[in-house]
């Protein structure tokens, strides 16, 4: 099964969202397999975000990213990356769609509360950053997955 990186931003941790944005991915039907409150080194978010080296915002990118505690998280499931991305909205809040977590909670690209990795190579490379040392998925609960998904 598929996984993905989800992050809770620290504006997002801030405004007291970390169950709202849970909330979601649980009821869409994903399963969580890793979380952590964490305070990242600035190295760590540089290496995060190392295809945006050179962007105008990137330094205030890192400034935003190490201001506070991120909530970080693993989700699984099918199509858990792009879903997770649509979940997400676009990075432009203003451009997101009410019902996506961006849509509804923010307004300003550089505050827009949440990560998702945006495809399987950029996710297993964010999770093994970011979860060091390993992730379990746990044993498969048959009769709810048979509830989520045809086989
Ligand atoms: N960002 C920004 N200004 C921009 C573009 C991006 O501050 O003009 C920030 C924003 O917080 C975004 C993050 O940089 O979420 C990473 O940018 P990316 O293009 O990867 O967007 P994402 O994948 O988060 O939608
Ligand atoms: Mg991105």
């Amino acid at each position: 099964m598929e996984q993905t990186y989800i992050m809770i931003k620290p504006d997002g941790v801030a405004r007291g969202l970390v169950g709202e944005i849970i909330k979601r991915f649980e009821q869409r039907g994903y399963q969580l397999a890793a979380l952590e409150l964490m305070n990242p080194t600035k190295q760590l978010l540089e290496e995060h975000y190392q295809d945006l080296k050179g962007k105008g915002f990137f330094a205030g990118l890192i400034e935003y990213m190490a201001s506070g505690p991120v909530v970080g998280m693993v989700w699984v499931g099918k199509d858990v990356v792009k879903v997770g991305r649509k979940m997400l909205g676009e990075t432009n809040p203003l451009a997101s769609a009410a019902g996506t977590i961006r849509g509804d909670f923010c307004i300003e690209v550089g505050r827009n509360i949440c990560h998702g990795s945006d495809s399987v190579e950029s996710a297993q490379r964010e999770i093994a950053m970011w979860f060091p040392r390993g992730v379990k998925v746990a044993s498969r609960n048959t009769s709810l997955h048979a509830l989520i998904y045809e086989n």
